[in-house]
């Protein structure tokens, strides 16, 4: 199971990574402003055909990279969850600064978990979010041994991030959030 979240930010709504389904949510979403996906591996997509199905006019946003993942269930790791689930939805290039009617989205590239994986950073006034898909997490960072994987691009794609904004909240895939300031001090990867 993998994190999935909702961002709120003014009249915008966000799913990121729907690994929920929108009926397990005890609560109605408003409309969606978009799907943003960090990465093509089914834990992070599995419900992603019921989000389009609810919110069909929400462009959903998922590097071209990983498209060679959807149609493999071997590379897009739903084996790993006992079935051999294939996906085939629209979506469309995250790359520069995606704008929306309340917020502007920056796109970070960050190959290493897989060719295609991208965080996605918010920034509203003070606060800057990073949502880092399976890139990086609280002490760790994500394994570089699937398809796609390369820790020799992870490693750039880490010190990407290192450069940010120290203050900036880093929401990963998997486990809890951090700051790029601590991941930086205290994350063996970082170093
Ligand atoms: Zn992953």
């Amino acid at each position: 199971m993998s994190n999935m979240f909702l961002a709120y930010v003014g009249n915008d709504v966000f799913v990121i990574d729907p690994s929920v389904s929108p009926d397990a949510l005890k609560y109605d979403v408003p409309p969606v402003s978009a799907i943003l996906i960090t990465h093509g591996h089914y834990d992070h997509i599995k419900y992603v055909d019921e989000w389009h199905k609810e919110f069909p006019k929400a462009p959903i946003y998922m590097h071209p990279d990983d498209d060679c993942l959807l149609g493999d269930a071997g590379a897009n790791c739903s084996y790993m969850d006992g079935i051999n689930k294939v996906f085939d939805f629209p979506h469309e290039k995250p790359e520069g600064t995606l704008s929306f009617r309340n917020v502007e989205v920056n796109v970070i590239k960050t190959p290493g978990h897989t060719m295609g994986s991208v965080c996605y950073m918010f920034t509203d006034g003070s606060e800057i979010c990073l949502f880092t898909g399976d890139t990086v997490f609280a002490g760790s960072v994500g394994r570089t041994d699937m398809e796609g994987g390369s820790f020799e691009l992870l490693k750039g794609s880490i010190e990407k991030i290192g450069r940010l904004p120290s203050e900036t909240r880093i929401y990963p895939g998997h486990g809890p959030d951090s700051t790029v300031g601590y991941e930086v001090k205290y994350n063996p990867f970082f170093s």
